[in-house]
C-alpha cells in the first residue's frame, strides 16, 4: 500500500525528513508544506548575511523547491500554511498564502517541524518601526535593508543568547555601536557564571556595552530614534533595536488538534519521535525531548538535533525502529576572536536539579607552546562525583576549541568518565596540539581530585573563607601580582620559594594555595600535604577567580 506522509515545516527538521523518507521509500506519495518562501534555508547563516560575512543571498539557500523536487520527487507547497488537523477523518486543512484558497489533504502520517518563533513579549511599543526580530530570510532582508540604506550608528539588542551576540558581532563588523540588554546576571545562558564572565569580557574588549539583570520595561520614538527604557531606569536611544529574548515552540498546530503538550509549550514526543497520535511524528525546536544527562524532558532550539530528529522520524513513518536517545545540547559560536562552546549539563543546571556534580577549572594551549601562535583555552569539566562521569563541559578559547568540545561530546555520548579521558590518544604534532592534549589535561586534573591526589577550593568559596583558621598563598612570581593584583590578604609566597619557607607555616591552619590558573597550586598543595600540611588549591587558580568575583 502506498503511504501518504505530509511534512509540515520545510527547513531543518522538515526537509531532512522529507528526502530521508524518499530514500527510504520511493512509493510513497510525500507532500511537504511550507509557509515561507524558501525551503531549506540556512537560519544559522543569516547574523553573518547580515554583517555582510556571507555576501551572496543565495548562499543562504541550501537547495531551492525546484531543485529539491527534482532530486527527490516530492510535491513542495512553499507559500502554503497547514491551518488544522483532523485526525479522526486523517485530513488536514491547508491555505494557500498567495491566494487565499482553502482545500483539504488526507494523510497516513505526519511529520511536525514547525520550529520555533522569538519571543515577543507584551510590552510598551513593542510593535514600533525600528525593532526586528531574526528567524528567516526575509526578516534578515528587512535588518539588512535598513543597515544598508540609513547607516545606523546604534543599536540595542534585548537578549543575550546566541542569536543576539552573533548579531552584535556583525552589527560591530557593520560599524554600528552596539548595546547588550540582559535580564539575567550573565550572557549565554547554557553557561555557568564565571565561564559566561569571559564572553561578556571579551566583547566589552571589542567595544560592546552589557547591562545585566536589567529587564526591558518598554520602547518609544523621539525624533526618529529608538528609545529602549529599563527597569533601571536607563533609557537608550538608539537607531536598531534587535529582539533575541528566546525562542517558543510553534505548537498551536499541535494543540488545536489535542496533541499531548509539555509545561513550556513543547509538543510532547516519546524516542521514537511519535506524538501522543501515533500516526503524528514532531521533530525539531517545536518538541520537548528527553535530556542525555538528566533525563528530565527539555527544548533544545539546535539545527543538530533536529536534523536528526527529522531522519529519525523519518525512518519510523516509513515503517522502521530509529530512537532518538536525548540531547546534550551541544553549541558552539564565534565571537569575533573568542570560541565559545558548550556541551552537556553545566553545573548549575545540574544542582538546580539537585544531580550530585564535581567541577575541575584547566587552561591549557592550544597547541605545543613552543610553535608560534598557541593560544590559551579555559575548560570547566563537569563530572559524577560518585563514578567519575562526564556531565558536561564548557570550554572558551582563541582557537582548537571546537575540536576539544566534540572530543568531550563524543565522550558524554559514550557515557565516559574523566579516567578515560586520561588515556585517550588524540593526534599530536606541534601546530596542532600538545603530547598532553588540552583534554587529556582535563581530564588528569579530574582524576586527581576524585583519586585524593589534590583537593580543590572554587572561586566562589572564597568569600566564605575563616581569616582566623584559613590562609591564603599567592604562589605567582612578583611579576604577575604586579601586573594582575593579589586575592587580598594573601600571603605570597612563590611557587619555588615554598620548600624553604615551611617553617613559617602552622600546622593548624588551613591553607588555600593559587596560582595564575591552578598548576602551581597544585604542585604547592603536594608538597604541603606529603609535608603534613591541611591545604587546598583554588581550581582555576587566580583568573577564574577574577573573572568569577562580580558574582560573589
Ligand atoms: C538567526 C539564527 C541563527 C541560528 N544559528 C544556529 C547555529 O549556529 N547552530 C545551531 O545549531 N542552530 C542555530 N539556529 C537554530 C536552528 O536554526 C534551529 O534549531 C533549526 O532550524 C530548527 O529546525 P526546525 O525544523 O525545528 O524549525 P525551522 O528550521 O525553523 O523550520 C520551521 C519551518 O516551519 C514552517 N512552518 C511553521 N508552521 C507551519 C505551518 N503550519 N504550515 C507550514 N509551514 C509551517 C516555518 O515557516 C519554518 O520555515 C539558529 C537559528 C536562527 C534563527
Amino acid at each position: 500500500m502506498t503511504v501518504k506522509l505530509l511534512i509540515i515545516g520545510g527547513v531543518a527538521g522538515g526537509a531532512t525528513a522529507a528526502a530521508r523518507a524518499r530514500r527510504l521509500d520511493e512509493y510513497a506519495e510525500i507532500i511537504l508544506f511550507e509557509r515561507g518562501e524558501y525551503i531549506s534555508f540556512a537560519n544559522c547563516g543569516l547574523p553573518y548575511y547580515i554583517g555582510n560575512v556571507i555576501k551572496d543571498r543565495d548562499d543562504l539557500l541550501v537547495t531551492t523547491a525546484t531543485a529539491f523536487k527534482a532530486r527527490y520527487n516530492i510535491d513542495i507547497r512553499i507559500f502554503t500554511e497547514v491551518i488544522g488537523i483532523d485526525r479522526i477523518n486523517k485530513r488536514v486543512k491547508v491555505k494557500d498564502i498567495m491566494t487565499g484558497k482553502v482545500y483539504e489533504e488526507t494523510y497516513d502520517k505526519i511529520i511536525l517541524s514547525p520550529g520555533a518563533e522569538p519571543v515577543k513579549p507584551p510590552i510598551k511599543g513593542i510593535d514600533l518601526e525600528n525593532i526586528f526580530s531574526l528567524r528567516n530570510i526575509p526578516d534578515s532582508d528587512l535588518i539588512k535593508a535598513r543597515i544598508d540604506a540609513d547607516r545606523p550608528k546604534s543599536a540595542v539588542i534585548v537578549g543575550g543568547g546566541f542569536i543576539g551576540l552573533e548579531m552584535a558581532e556583525n552589527l560591530v563588523i557593520r560599524g554600528v555601536k552596539t548595546t547588550i540588554i540582559e535580564m539575567l546576571d550573565q550572557l549565554m545562558a547554557p553557561l555557568d557564571y564565571e565561564m559566561s564572565a569571559m564572553v561578556r569580557d571579551h566583547l566589552e574588549q571589542k567595544g560592546v556595552t552589557c547591562y545585566l539583570k536589567e529587564g526591558v520595561t518598554g520602547f518609544s520614538e523621539k525624533g526618529g530614534l529608538t528609545i529602549v527604557h529599563t527597569e533601571k531606569d536607563r533609557h537608550i536611544e538608539c537607531d536598531l533595536v534587535i529582539l533575541s529574548i528566546g525562542v517558543r515552540p510553534e505548537n498551536r498546530l499541535a494543540r488545536d488538534a489535542g496533541l499531548a503538550i509539555g509545561n513550556r509549550g513543547g509538543i510532547k514526543v516519546n524516542a521514537a519521535m511519535r506524538t501522543s497520535d501515533s500516526d503524528i511524528y514532531a521533530v525539531g525546536d517545536a518538541v520537548e525531548i528527553k535530556d542525555f544527562i538528566s533525563g528530565l524532558p527539555t527544548m533544545t532550539a539546535l539545527a543538530g538535533p533536529a536534523n536528526k530528529q527529522g531522519r529519525i522520524a523519518a525512518d519510523n513513518a516509513m515503517g522502521g525502529k530509529s530512537v532518538f536517545k536525548g540531547t546534550i545540547g551541544t553549541s558552539v559560536v564565534k565571537l569575533f576572536e573568542l570560541t565559545v562552546a558548550s556541551t552537556g549539563a553545566s553545573e548549575k543546571s545540574l544542582r538546580q536539579n539537585n544531580i550530585p556534580c564535581m567541577v575541575s577549572y584547566t587552561y591549557s594551549n592550544s597547541h605545543a607552546s613552543y610553535y608560534p601562535d598557541a593560544q590559551m583555552m579555559a575548560i570547566k569539566l563537569v563530572f559524577s562525583p560518585s563514578n567519575g562521569r562526564i556531565l558536561g563541559a564548557q570550554i572558551i578559547g582563541m582557537e582548537g576549541v571546537d575540536k576539544r568540545i566534540d572530543v568531550l561530546a563524543t565522550a558524554i555520548r559514550g557515557s565516559m568518565t574523566v579516567f578515560d579521558l586520561e588515556e585517550l590518544e588524540l593526534a599530536y604534532a606541534p601546530p596542532y596540539s600538545s603530547a598532553k592534549d588540552p583534554v587529556n589535561i582535563a581530564g588528569f586534573t579530574a582524576s586527581n581530585l576524585l583519586k585524593g591526589d589534590v583537593k580543590n577550593i572554587y572561586w566562589s568559596d572564597i568569600k566564605g573563607l575563616d581569616p582566623k583558621k584559613d590562609v591564603l598563598i599567592d604562589l605567582r612570581d612578583k611579576s604577575e601580582l604586579i601586573d594582575s593584583g593579589t586575592i587580598e590578604g594573601s600571603l605570597h609566597i612563590p611557587l619555588n620559594e615554598l620548600r624553604k619557607r615551611l617553617p613559617e607555616l602552622d600546622k593548624d591552619k588551613n591553607y588555600i594555595l593559587y596560582c595564575a590558573v591552578g598548576l602551581r597550586g597544585y604542585l604547592g598543595h603536594r608538597i604541603l600535604y606529603q609535608k603534613g600540611f591541611k591545604s587546598r588549591n583554588l581550581s582555576g587558580g587566580y583568573k577564574t577567580y577574577t573573572t568569577g568575583r562580580g558574582k560573589i
